[in-house]
This record gives structure tokens, C-alpha cells and sequence, in this order.
């Protein structure tokens, strides 16, 4: 038959309109609609479904379906295998070629797998479970670059289809495989633009964390499974002295000094759980840093974040031995006191006037005692908080050092004897009274530390427009590690805690607090055993 002319000019208006209108979205399923209602006036049909093909699972699988007026839920389809021989779906994608059938009932007599489905969505195999409705179909490969990656099915329950039908659906089904390729790019494009962006994000937030992390002034660290360091902030640098890049990649046993037993030391809590801190010692250099620990187990770890509190620590420890101290020092000379009043006090026994006057005695030196510990207890608590006032007035050194060691010297224990050299150095300026107060406590100790006795030499001299006291015994001495210990508040040496118990450590930080509110210094010289010399000096006034 010749081609007839006014229908070749209308299939072509039809899959001009058909390129134009399926052209028009980028929804996959809104392009089958649209494919559809196209058909609707070009080729009569009841039923249209356009399946899919995996070449590589070799599967069909459906991808819309519609059926007498209804739109139906893919998913009700089975997919299905390509079969070898037979299946209309299967012999279109088997030869790439469309095929017309205008007697189905007969065809799917053959090895293939058939099913009908009606409206309602229910599904019969046939033709086991009775005839198909289906009389004439038309059967259309979709190609991409010459591969069959999909067929769409006409089928009509009363009408039979011609070559130019097919014709006419061949074209448009062509339009419709570049179609929904088009809008199945678009949807990935999409996608992977989403994804990106929210990978951007990610990375802006990995990054905003990473600096938080950097500022914080907490020590914060990662481990992974086999306890080898990853991350390792600023923070965690400058309390441990050790530079990222020495740790990184290092398990925590290779750190040694009680990091080796964090894991064991330190529960990791999950990520709900609140996470418990434990302060443990750890060595940093040979210095014993006191650290808090709290841990939190990741999926891949456990990220540690730590404080140094060996201030706190120290502090901690420093109020407990003041409070052990002091009221050590104020047990002894009470129950010295109670004991004495409570025998003056008893009516049963009568005391002689000798022996009450040395009970009343007693009662005074050891008041005395108390109401010294208590002054320096609190004298010390003033200079910490600053409201020790010194005045600044012109001080004659020897005058103040001569009282002093006169007003001291019938008080000294038999075996200590006193020699003056005072070699008339002038004035300082300065506060009298606390001057004396630092010459008495230096005799003091001169006298307590001498345990055996022997010569206490106070001289006094002038150096460079320098004022110089020095208090010199034959005692026991000061350990070489102990010299600058013994001016911190509470220290008490440690041989001689044991040697000369007694004592509240306070003497030597309330002098060094006192002449530095005059402007001036104290320091010891000492051969262990064979004495010490502690020195002070003032600026000399301007005469
Ligand atoms: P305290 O005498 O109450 O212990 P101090 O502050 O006066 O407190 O002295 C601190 C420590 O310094 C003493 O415990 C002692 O070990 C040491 N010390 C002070 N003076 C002498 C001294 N003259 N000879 C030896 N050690 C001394």
C-alpha cells in the first residue's frame, strides 16, 4: 500500500506534540501520565504498563500501570525473569524488535508467563486461571544507545491494531524512553547537588567543631579501637609539654607513665550516659601533674577530655595538713592546760604553794603557746587576703635587734647561748614592731632547731646601701631541696618534723610576707648538721 500523505503529516504532528509534551516535565512518573493521555487520542487502548529491564539482573520489572480508567500500584507486579523462549515482554527485549498481536488469547498459549489485571488491581495468571480479556496488543522496546532497557504494552480488550498504529507508537515511544532518561538525569543531577551540599555542610561543621575544639582550654584527645591517639588539641599540648605530632599515631602505652592504665582507670560512658570524671597523677616530664579525666566512647573509640587540677590538688592537700597541723599544735599545750587546772581544781588533795605555783605556771606558758599558734594562724590568714598594714617609719636596726635578743635571751634553753655582733648599720625604713616579730621568729628557730644547744651569733652589718641581719646557729640545718620550701606557707622540713616535733610551718612565710611589705628579703644558708645562716636584708633610709 502506497504511504498515504494526511497520515504521514499527522503521525508526525503526533510525536512532535508527543516530544514537546512529555519534554515539558522532569518527573518521571508526571512524563508516563502525560504519555498517556497522549495515547488516549492517538491509540485506543484499555490497558497501558511499561516495565523496566535490568540487563544486568536480567529482571522486568513494572514501572506504571495503567488499566481500564485506574492508575494502578506498581508494586502489586512480580517481577520477572527474561525467559529464553517465549514471553511476548521477553521476546521484545530478546530481539529489540516491536511486536502486534491481535490474537493474545492464542499467544499466551506458548512457554511464557502471563497475568491480566484488571481495574481493581487484581492480578489472574492466565491462562491457567481462565481466558484473557486481552485481545490485541502492541509490544515496544525502549532503547538506549541500542540496548533494550524497557517495553511498553498497549493493550485492548475489543479492538485490533494495524502496522501504522504501530508505527505510531513506535515513535512515540521513542519519545518517551528519551523522556523519562531526561528526567531521570535530572533527578540525579538533583541528588548528587543535595548530597554535595550536604557534604558541604558536614565539612563546615566538622570544621567549626575541629576549632571549637582547638580554643577550648580542656585537654581533649581520640583513641581508636587499638588505643592509638588521632586527635590532639592545643589544650591537651600545652598542659602535657608534648606537641601533636609526637603523639599522633603512638598508642597510650607507648606514653607511659599512667596513661598506659587510663582505659582501665577511666570508664568510657556510652553516649547517653553521663560520663564520670576520675583525677589520676600522671607523669608529664618528671613532673607528677594531677589530671581529670571524663570519657566518652565513639563507634570507632573513646575521646578523652582533660583538666589539670594539681593547683586544686595541692590545695586541697595544703588545707588538710592546716587543719591537721594546727589543731595538732592546739591539742598539746590544752591538755597540758586542762590537766593542771583540773588538779589545782581538785578539793581532795591538798597542793603545796610550790607546787601550785608551778601548775599556774605551766597554765601561762602553755596559754601562751596557744594564743602564739592562734596569733600566727591568723596573721597568716591576714597577709593572705592583704590586710596586713606595714608602717613605713625611719627603724634603728640595732636598737630593735639588741631588745629583741635581751628581751629573748633569759627564755633560751640552758644549752643555747647568744652572741651579739652588732655593728651599728643605721636606719631602714620600715615598721619596728614587725621587724621584731621577724628577728624573734628567727631566734626562736635558731634555739628550737639546736636541739643539742649550742652558739646562736646575731650580727648585724651594711652592704651597698644595704641593711643586712643575719642569725646564724650550730643546729640541725636544712636539706639543700628544702631551702626555698621552708618560706611557703605550712611547710615544716621533713628530718626536722621528726627531729624537733611541733610546730605550724607558718614562723619563716609570715617573715618573708612581713619584710616584703618593708621592701625587703630573707634567705638561708645551711650546712646539714652543722647549722644554718638566714639572712635579711632592708634598703638602708637616706640619711
Ligand atoms: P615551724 O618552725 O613551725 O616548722 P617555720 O616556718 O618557722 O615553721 O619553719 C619552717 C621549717 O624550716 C621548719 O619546719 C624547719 O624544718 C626549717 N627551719 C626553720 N628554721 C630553721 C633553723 N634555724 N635550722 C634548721 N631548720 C630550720
Amino acid at each position: 500500500m502506497p504511504p498515504d500523505p494526511a497520515r504521514q503529516a499527522e503521525t508526525a504532528r503526533m510525536l512532535l506534540e508527543t516530544a514537546r509534551y512529555l519534554g515539558e516535565t522532569l518527573d518521571p512518573t508526571r512524563v508516563y501520565e502525560r504519555f498517556r493521555e497522549i495515547l488516549r487520542d492517538a491509540i485506543p487502548h484499555d490497558g497501558v504498563v511499561v516495565s523496566s529491564f535490568d540487563p544486568g539482573e536480567q529482571v522486568i520489572r513494572c514501572e506504571y500501570a495503567w488499566v481500564e480508567g485506574e492508575l494502578l500500584d506498581v508494586s502489586i507486579f512480580p517481577p520477572l525473569r527474561l525467559q529464553a523462549t517465549g514471553g511476548m515482554q521477553s521476546e521484545v527485549i530478546r530481539t529489540g524488535l516491536p511486536l502486534l498481536t491481535n490474537d493474545v488469547p492464542n499467544r499466551v498459549r506458548d512457554s511464557g508467563t502471563y497475568y491480566d489485571v484488571d481495574g481493581g488491581g487484581r492480578i489472574r495468571k492466565v491462562p491457567e486461571e481462565g481466558p484473557p480479556k486481552t485481545q490485541a496488543a502492541l509490544m515496544l522496546p525502549v532503547k538506549h544507545e541500542g540496548r533494550v532497557v524497557g517495553v511498553v504494552q498497549l493493550m485492548t480488550d475489543s479492538d485490533a491494531y494495524d502496522e501504522s498504529q504501530l508505527e505510531l507508537a513506535e515513535g512515540m515511544v521513542a519519545q518517551l524512553g528519551a523522556a523519562v532518561r531526561n528526567a531521570r538525569l535530572h533527578e540525579e543531577a538533583l541528588r548528587a547537588e543535595t548530597e554535595a551540599a550536604a557534604a558541604r555542610a558536614t565539612a563546615r561543621e566538622r570544621e567549626r567543631a575541629a576549632q571549637v575544639l582547638e580554643a577550648v582550654g580542656d585537654g581533649i584527645f581520640s583513641v581508636d579501637d587499638s588505643e592509638v591517639i588521632g586527635f590532639w588539641n592545643r589544650a591537651a599540648e600545652t598542659i602535657t609539654d608534648m606537641p601533636a605530632e609526637e603523639v599522633h599515631g603512638r598508642t597510650l602505652a607507648d606514653l607511659g607513665g599512667g596513661w598506659a592504665t587510663l582505659t582501665a582507670s577511666v570508664p568510657a560512658a556510652r553516649a547517653d550516659d553521663r560520663p564520670r570524671p576520675v583525677t589520676l597523677p600522671i607523669d608529664v616530664d618528671g613532673r607528677e601533674l594531677w589530671l581529670s579525666f571524663v570519657a566518652v566512647r565513639t563507634t570507632d573509640g573513646v575521646v578523652y577530655a582533660f583538666r589539670d587540677m594539681t593547683f586544686e590538688r595541692q590545695f586541697e592537700e595544703s588545707k588538710y595538713e592546716f587543719v591537721a597541723t594546727v589543731s595538732h599544735e592546739l591539742r598539746t599545750p590544752m591538755t597540758a592546760v586542762l590537766g593542771a587546772a583540773n588538779t589545782l581544781l581538785r578539793g581532795d588533795i591538798d597542793l603545796s604553794p610550790e607546787t601550785s605555783r608551778q601548775l599556774l605556771e605551766m597554765i601561762a606558758t602553755q596559754a601562751a603557746r596557744l594564743s602564739e599558734v592562734t596569733e600566727s594562724v591568723l596573721l597568716a590568714g591576714r597577709l593572705d587576703r592583704g590586710e596586713v598594714d606595714v608602717e613605713r617609719t625611719h627603724v634603728d636596726v640595732d636598737d630593735v635587734v639588741g631588745q629583741t635578743v635581751e628581751a629573748l635571751e633569759p627564755n633560751l634553753p640552758a644549752a643555747v647561748r647568744i652572741e651579739r655582733r652588732l655593728g651599728a648599720p643605721g636606719a631602714v625604713i620600715g615598721d619596728a614592731n614587725r621587724l621584731q616579730q621577724v628577728v624573734i621568729n628567727l631566734l626562736d628557730n635558731a634555739a628550737k632547731y639546736s636541739p643539742n644547744g649550742g652558739t646562736i651569733t646575731v650580727r648585724t652589718g651594711r652592704v651597698d646601701g644595704r641593711i643586712v641581719i643575719e642569725v646564724t646557729d650550730e643546729g640541725t640545718g636544712v636539706d639543700a631541696a628544702e631551702r626555698d620550701r621552708i618560706f611557703e606557707k605550712f611547710y615544716r622540713g621533713e628530718l626536722n618534723d621528726r627531729l624537733v616535733p611541733g610546730g605550724t610551718g607558718l614562723g619563716l612565710y609570715i617573715c618573708r610576707e612581713l619584710l616584703e611589705r618593708m621592701g625587703g628579703t630573707i634567705r638561708v644558708a645551711s650546712t646539714p648538721g652543722a647549722g644554718s645562716t638566714f639572712t635579711v636584708e632592708l634598703a638602708a633610709a637616706k640619711r
